[in-house]
């Protein structure tokens, strides 16, 4: 594979403010920077701005000012329709088609940009090798012939498939049983570190965020950066009161617990 061994484009928000037209600041004023290779988690309160953060680095929300670059390039610069599909997005109900099946939903950005049949469907084959689904038994079902865990690897295998050197991730496990989870969110860490994947995640649970993030920023309301630091140092000296007072919510937090 192309990407193995190599670290992709970061992700620098310089400023970046989001006003909803009712008058709401989800995101005051953000400076911060992922770097390439790197997991970092958004934490924070319901409300606090993760999701809106996250969903203007691939446009589905427009800043209303301050810059956002992706490997360099400005996004705003971009044309938002290409952004988005060379940017993977992961959610949490994964937005499978239900009448395509596992293959053909895996293929559909690559036929959005016209990849050569051959070469589409090689990818489809190493992409869900990659996360576990074998492709003879896996392509031809449908997605509700899968388990919530199954569909969400489908997810990750298409938000690959073009190859993104970032991921964007909103609860990308939130609606897998705990088990489940547990197990997509380690092999999603190999395959991260496999292909020197930069990720973006938003995820309510900090036991996540510890479990998987290189880095952890802690956001309050208005999406203010309370905290920037691994999950090591924020669990053993939190910033300040807001930051101690999120994570005593979570009891017993460990690296590996
Ligand atoms: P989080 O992901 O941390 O739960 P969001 O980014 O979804 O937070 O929302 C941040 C703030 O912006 C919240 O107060 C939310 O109510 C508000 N918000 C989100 N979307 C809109 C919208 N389309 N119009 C107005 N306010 C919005």
């Amino acid at each position: 594979m192309e990407q193995v061994g190599t670290d992709h484009g970061g992700i620098t928000f310089s400023k970046v403010r989001k006003e909803y037209p009712d008058g709401t600041v989800a995101v005051g004023d953000l400076d911060l920077v992922v770097n390439p290779g790197e997991i970092l988690c958004l934490v924070g309160p319901s409300g606090c701005g993760k999701s809106t953060t996250l969903r203007m680095v691939n446009r589905l929300i427009e800043p209303t000012s301050g810059s956002i670059t992706v490997d360099g390039q400005d996004v705003m610069a971009a044309q938002a329709v290409e952004l988005r599909r060379s940017i993977g997005y992961v959610i949490q109900h994964v937005g499978l088609f239900p009448h395509k099946t596992v293959a053909q939903n895996v293929a559909t950005v690559p036929q959005l940009v016209k990849w050569p049949k051959e070469r589409i469907g090689a990818r489809v084959d190493e992409l869900l090798t990659l996360v576990g689904l074998e492709p003879e038994l896996y392509g031809p079902r449908f997605p509700h012939e899968l388990s919530g865990g199954q569909r969400q690897r489908v997810g990750v295998a298409r938000a690959l498939a073009v190859e993104p050197p970032v991921m964007l991730m909103d609860e990308p496990f939130g609606a897998v049983d705990p088990q489940g989870r547990r197990r997509l969110q380690r092999e999603f860490m190999d395959l991260q570190r496999q292909l020197g994947l930069t990720v973006m995640m938003v995820t309510h649970d900090m036991r996540e965020a510890v479990l998987m993030a290189d880095r952890i920023a802690v956001l309050s309301t208005g999406g203010v950066l309370e905290q920037l630091a691994s999950p090591e140092e924020i669990v053993d000296n939190p910033a300040n009161d807001f930051v101690a007072d999120f994570l005593a919510d979570f009891d017993g937090l460990a690296r590996n617990a």
